[in-house]
């Protein structure tokens, strides 16, 4: 089916079967399109993402996304255009409003005139999203503003899983001039608490009532928190879930307090007050020396993540070596040693 994504025009409104050959035709010339892209070189994808070119850059975290070997010779090429865009991360077990405080978090970003993309992580799924993001509603409302670009990121392919694969991500769309860049993860488990917190600020999202905080609590998210959102704040249990939060958050050791926001995503409520908490933690990392720290630290958990990526593809156990541990013919510490040895 045909989706409308940043950069596309939609087609005219008319019979379905008028439609239909349109779509059938903007597919067609998509695709040609995208096989004429494939035989860029490096160097021209670079810059075709640099000068804002919203295909050029669906297609190179494609590749990141699907780990092809090009992605490594584009993403050297967009590195040094990349100019440190703010990155905010976004977690929060599904249903907790993510995306629909994201997309109200775009529409303030751009209201301020700025440009903003939407990289929505999912671990659990080895699904591309691009298309599948398409379908999500609160998104749908920026589909043709070609200041935002939405994409998502399944976790299929990549050398370094997700962890390696984000940050490269990031800097596409960062040297695309994407100036804020949104990352939301679905899920509260370790591997979304470690791709949120790759972010500049990570804002952790919970839904009244104490089985979000928990979870969240468990999942090692709270101290990972820079703003906490307490988002459906039309419903019941709201305060309560704050005075938890503000509870669970005072034993904090850090510097920064992380504030609890509440918010009405679907009405914009709070939303004012959110990006002021967003906007107040910016400006902490800059005066703290926090942001470079931050940046540093991502920076090393990329290579860390890349470097296993490739660790564990040469480090492959040949069958034999198995078979002579697994018959106790060789010790597991001798057959580590043989195998490190081959490196
Ligand atoms: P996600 O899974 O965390 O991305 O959550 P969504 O943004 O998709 O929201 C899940 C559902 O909650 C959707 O039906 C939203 O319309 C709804 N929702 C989001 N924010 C609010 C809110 O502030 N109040 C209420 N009552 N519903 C909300």
């Amino acid at each position: 089916m045909w989706r409308r994504r940043p950069g596309f025009r939609a087609a005219a409104p008319g019979s379905a079967l008028k439609e239909s050959a349109l779509n059938t035709e903007a597919t067609l010339k998509a695709e040609a399109t995208l096989k004429a892209e494939a035989t860029l070189k490096a160097g021209d994808l670079a810059e075709r993402v640099q000068s804002g070119d919203a295909r050029a850059l669906a297609r190179v975290i494609s590749m990141i996304e699907n780990g092809e070997p090009r992605s490594r010779s584009v993403i050297k090429e967009l590195a040094p255009l990349a100019s440190g865009a703010r990155v905010i991360g976004l977690t929060g077990s599904p249903g907790a409003g993510k995306s629909t405080v994201t997309s109200a978090l775009v529409t303030a970003f751009r209201a301020r005139g700025e440009r903003a993309a939407v990289l929505a992580v999912d671990p659990t799924s080895p699904f591309s999203g691009g298309a599948l993001l398409g379908d999500r509603v609160r998104m749908q409302e920026h589909a043709t503003d070609p200041g935002v670009f939405i994409r998502s990121m399944g976790s299929r392919g990549q050398l370094g899983g997700l962890a390696a694969a984000t940050p490269q991500a990031v800097r596409a769309l960062d040297a695309a001039g994407f100036g804020v860049i949104l990352v939301e993860t679905v899920g509260v488990g370790q591997a979304e608490v470690d791709i949120a917190s790759a972010a500049d600020t990570t804002a952790v999202l919970v839904a009244p009532g104490m089985g979000d905080s928990i979870q969240a609590a468990k999942a090692g998210v709270l101290e990972v928190a820079d703003v906490l959102v307490v988002n459906k704040a039309d419903r019941p249990e709201t305060q309560r879930t704050v005075r938890d939060l503000r509870q669970m958050t005072a034993m904090s050791a850090s510097p920064w307090k992380a504030p609890v926001v509440t918010t009405i995503a679907v009405s914009g409520e709070g939303i004012d007050e959110l990006m002021r908490q967003l906007d107040r933690h910016w400006a902490w990392l800059a005066d703290s020396g926090e942001r470079e720290r931050r940046r540093l630290e991502r920076a090393r958990d990329e290579v860390t993540a890349m470097a296993f990526g490739v660790l564990r593809e040469r480090l492959a156990v040949p069958d034999e070596l198995a078979a002579r541990v697994a018959s106790g013919q060789l010790g597991p510490h001798e057959a580590a040693d043989e195998l490190l040895g081959d490196l």
